[in-house]
């Protein structure tokens, strides 16, 4: 098998799940004692958190670009970086790589596509529903990606730093989640995508009248099939 580079801790909650997901499709594809063999590096997240509100993404790309590198000489053969927020600065980690970065939005995507969808609705970070770096990844799939309107962007976006990525999962925001994303289904949207890693802590199948895609099992089903080759 191929060893896996995760740069995790954004946060920990979710690079929890990933730990548990790869390991879990290792074991359920190769059977035995088999496990992922895996590097980590895992942020403390206030910093991070504190350059992306800062906009000092600069700063953020350097940092990760250079635990890639770290992750890439120490032996992993492929890169995983456990966030979709963070893919907005994707450019400048690959730049710094030989190994394959196996990109969330490209999993998720071809996923979809695999399904025949071709309309989406977006829950993620402020910064993965408003700005290019996602959607025009996902556009790049031909999805047609819908979001949802100011005011809910904010909630999701508040529930997911100040709850989930705390490790906090309540009913009221789940509740909350449910009327964006039936929303979103009432606006045309075929499936959801759970664009942030911890959603998937929140809502999934059930909470929604449609499909929902999580981009932490995907991404993480992703990586274990590469370390199996
Ligand atoms: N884990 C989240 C994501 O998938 C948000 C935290 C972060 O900003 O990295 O976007």
């Amino acid at each position: 098998m191929q060893t896996i580079g995760l740069i995790g801790g954004m946060s920990w909650e979710s690079t929890a799940l990933y730990y548990k997901l790869i390991n879990e499709r290792v074991r359920d594809r190769m059977g035995q004692l088999h496990s992922a063999p895996l590097l980590m590096y895992s942020y403390d997240f206030q910093g991070i958190k504190e350059l992306q509100y800062a906009g000092r993404w600069d700063e953020a790309a350097a940092s990760l670009a250079e635990v890639g590198q770290r992750l890439e000489s120490a032996g992993a053969r492929a890169i995983v970086l456990c966030t979709n927020t963070m893919h907005k600065l994707a450019a400048e980690i690959t730049a710094k790589l030989t190994v394959p970065f196996i990109h969330i939005g490209d999993a998720t995507a071809q996923r979809i596509r695999a399904k025949g969808y071709r309309r989406v609705g977006l829950l993620g970070t402020k910064f993965t529903m408003e700005e290019d770096f996602y959607i025009d990844r996902l556009r790049a799939h031909d999805l047609d990606v819908l979001v949802p309107p100011a005011d809910a962007r904010t909630e999701v976006n508040r529930i997911i730093y100040d709850e989930l990525c705390l490790g906090n999962v309540t009913a009221p925001s789940r509740r909350r989640y449910q009327e964006v994303m039936a929303a979103l289904v009432a606006a045309g949207a075929e499936c959801i995508i759970l664009g942030c890693t911890e959603i998937t802590m929140l809502v999934g199948a059930g909470d929604t009248s449609v499909e929902t895609f999580d981009t932490t099992a995907i991404h993480a089903e992703t990586a274990a099939d590469f370390a199996i080759g």
